[in-house]
């Protein structure tokens, strides 16, 4: 995985402090979506540092919504829900019924 040149979000922009949890989160929903026809929902978060009272705001994750998937992007990079995933549960889900009576039949 590479480093990202991003300043992590809940690290203290002016001491270095890392915050355990936003002091609060909203969303934000686009109004327009994107060029799949999803909606994209950010959650914003407000942070207090507990060592300098620093407070700053930041992303701290994104949500694609709408279509045949659902994306999360977050800490730990993209999650997805729905679309791919789905088709392939569905075949490996596939039951191949076996009927002994017509194999006592043969013997
Ligand atoms: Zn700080």
């Amino acid at each position: 995985m590479a480093k990202r040149k991003q300043k992590e979000i809940d690290v203290c922009p002016n001491c270095g402090t890392k915050v355990e949890k936003p002091e609060k989160t909203w969303n934000l929903i686009s109004p327009l979506p994107d060029a799949q026809g999803r909606i994209t929902i950010t959650v914003m978060g407000s942070y207090v540092c507990p060592k300098c009272g620093h407070k700053w705001r930041g992303v701290v994750s994104k949500i694609k919504a709408g279509g045949s998937s659902v994306e999360v992007e977050g800490k730990k990079g993209v999650k997805k829900i729905g679309g791919e995933e789905d088709n392939k549960t569905k075949d490996e889900g596939e039951i191949i019924e076996l009927d002994l009576s017509d194999l006592d039949e043969e013997e």
